[in-house]
């Protein structure tokens, strides 16, 4: 097979090689056609080779595996297995054969058309899923009955029990990203999604190369096909020459080494050259994720995105998480960090992160009711989440942050709703920090252009730059169509970042960044240099922006950032921004 590359949007780092395993199989769009009695034992004779010979392939895929493959690669392999050799695929589309006189491939196909109905019907979300595992199995079935098969890809010269497996999907939801989490999957690839996407989020804070947007990839790229992806340059090389695995295998372990170099940074403080401190946090979504957190050095959780609490629970009807559930989540975390402070925003739904797949359909659902706007129409919801996050409180640092604020009346109501869990939990006798801080997500252009309606009412903001450059340049921010419209240095969202530094300064409350721009190490030097303090990314990306903060002099940095700030000239903001990076600092005098 001919390798080809596929360029899309990069959304993580680092590079992996493995065997697609894709998620959802092309539509099984065969021919039909009626066959005579003559050439019904041929045909029955065709299905049943096919079907022979997949269970050989499946079975020579497993003799493949690596003997400390986790056992969900085997797995999955077993499920294939036993489907196939289940009469209800095996004998049932040789009797429609028999009997209706369809060519193989139709016989298959309404067999399996027949029992994904069935499946529909199931109550059980498990077995309903395994609908796909019957898909996947057919399709093996149908493409060697077509002819499209080949044997399975190998490329020579690799080690075969290195297979990895790499995830290719149209898209993939965040809710079903985080099912990934403990799977063995070591890269993703998705026609779909741009870069700040909740999916690509997701697979950032996994630290699993990832490449998104990439058109029609699941189409082209075929079950079993090697791949390499090279997440920093957002490429995807489909059936690699044996050369050029060898070439990645060792940029991986360069990579690696310079991983581990940067590990020993750990417990280093964030101090650049002319001594400012910047404090590097983590975001995390769900509370087994402040170890990573701990790992990286981070001085604390600058974002917890709640909300993966509460999603991903699609039975016939959304069972929200507990007070008490969500406050064992909430205090894991805390107790976690050690006493270090655990920002924790409030629900943040709706947009590409619906609480219920089968919400009908929202018109414009990033400008529906989403985030504070939904938690203040369901109180209960609300308060059930303040009081859970108060609780934890009394177990270490807690700071709570209130996502999508655009109006005055929005802060009042979320702080009157505090003091009402506050005061409910006094009444039950249990313990809180009563000064627990309270912040604002500044993400809508709007709140970014009024600030002074919010700082003196909160203890800090942050900035969520994935919502204010969608909110600001109009753009979708999930949408692939229009990623190349997404542009973190568009002088509108320099001018809204600087006003809000600004305004968090004169109000002498601090002002951090949680979206995506804060662990863009292109970016670092500018943001320290503007006056952000306070940083929060995906733990895997902490040790490389501490690296180039100690390598950073905001002093000497001030002409650069004020000739960014004053020219609205994007191409001369890239080149300035070249210059920041490579600008080497004059430390003699110090
Ligand atoms: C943001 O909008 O930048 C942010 C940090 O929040 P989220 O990505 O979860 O919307
Ligand atoms: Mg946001």
């Amino acid at each position: 097979m001919a390798s080809f590359t596929l360029q899309g949007i990069p959304v993580s780092r680092g590079i992996t090689i493995g065997r697609a395993h894709l998620l959802r199989p092309a539509a099984m769009d065969v021919r039909h056609y009626l066959i005579g009695q003559e050439q019904v034992e041929d045909e029955v004779s065709r299905l049943s080779q096919a079907i022979a010979q997949v269970q050989l392939d499946l079975q020579s895929i497993w003799s493949d595996l690596p003997t400390d493959a986790p056992t969900e690669l085997g797995a999955f392999l077993d499920v294939h297995a036993l489907i196939l050799s289940d009469p209800m695929l095996s004998e049932a589309p040789l009797d429609i054969i028999r009997t209706r006189h369809y060519n193989a491939e139709w016989a298959l196909v309404t067999q399996v058309d027949a029992l994904s109905a069935q499946f529909d019907e199931i109550e059980d979300d498990y077995l309903r899923e395994r609908k796909a595992d019957i898909q996947q199995v057919a399709e093996r079935v149908l493409k060697l009955l077509t002819g499209t098969a080949h044997d399975l890809p190998r490329a020579v010269g690799v080690d075969e029990r290195n297979a990895n497996m790499i995830v290719v999907a149209k898209d993939i939801s965040p809710a079903d990203m985080m099912q990934f989490r403990d799977a063995a999957f070591t890269g993703f690839v998705t026609d779909e999604g741009g870069t700040n996407s909740h999916t690509a989020i997701v697979s950032r804070s996994l630290g699993i190369p990832a490449v998104v947007g990439l058109g029609n990839a699941s189409e082209l790229i075929k079950q079993d096909d090697w791949l390499i992806i090279d997440s920093d340059a957002g490429v995807v090389i489909v059936a690699p020459s044996p050369l050029l695995i060898a070439q990645y295998r060792d940029q991986q372990a360069i990579l690696l080494k310079a991983k581990k170099k940067l590990s020993k940074l750990k417990k280093t403080r964030a101090i650049t050259l002319d001594g400012v401190e910047v404090s590097l946090l983590a975001n995390i979504e769900l509370p087994e994720d402040a170890h990573a957190a701990m790992e990286a050095g981070a001085s604390g959780v600058g974002l917890f995105r709640s909300e993966f609490l509460f999603m991903g629970r699609t039975g016939a009807e959304v069972v929200l998480p507990s007070e008490e559930e969500q406050f064992l989540a909430y205090r894991q975390a805390v107790q976690t960090m050690k006493g270090k402070p655990v920002t924790i925003r409030t629900l943040d739904v709706g947009a590409d992160k619906p609480l219920d797949h089968h919400e009908h359909h929202i018109l414009n659902p990033a400008l529906g009711l989403r985030a504070i706007r939904y938690c203040l129409k369901e109180p209960q919801i609300f308060l059930t989440q303040l009081r859970a996050i108060l609780r934890a409180s009394a177990f270490g640092t807690v700071h709570i942050l209130i996502p999508m604020i655009a109006h005055a009346f929005e802060i009042d109501q979320s702080l009157a709703m505090l003091e009402q869990a506050k005061h409910s939990l006094r009444a039950d006798g249990i313990e809180f920090d009563d000064e627990v801080k309270v912040g604002a997500m500044i993400e809508i252009p709007a709140a970014a252009l009024s600030l002074p309606m919010f700082v003196k009412k909160l203890d800090f903001l942050s900035i969520g730059t994935n919502d204010l450059i969608q909110y600001t340049l109009s753009i979708d921010r999930a949408d692939h169509e229009v990623a190349h419209l997404y542009n973190d240095t568009h002088p509108a969202i320099l001018q809204l970042l600087d006003m809000t530094v600004s305004a968090g300064t004169k109000a002498n409350i601090p002002v951090a960044i949680c979206g995506g721009m804060a662990g863009d190490l292109k970016l670092t030097r500018l943001l320290v240099a503007m006056g952000f303090r306070e940083l929060s990314m995906p733990a895997a990306l902490l040790p490389e922006i501490k690296q180039e903060i100690l390598n950073t002099h905001v002093g000497q940095l001030q002409s650069g950032v004020k000739k960014v700030l004053k020219t609205y000239d994007p191409r001369l903001i890239q080149e300035l921004l070249q210059t920041m990076r490579s600008q080497v600092f004059d430390v003699s005098s110090q």
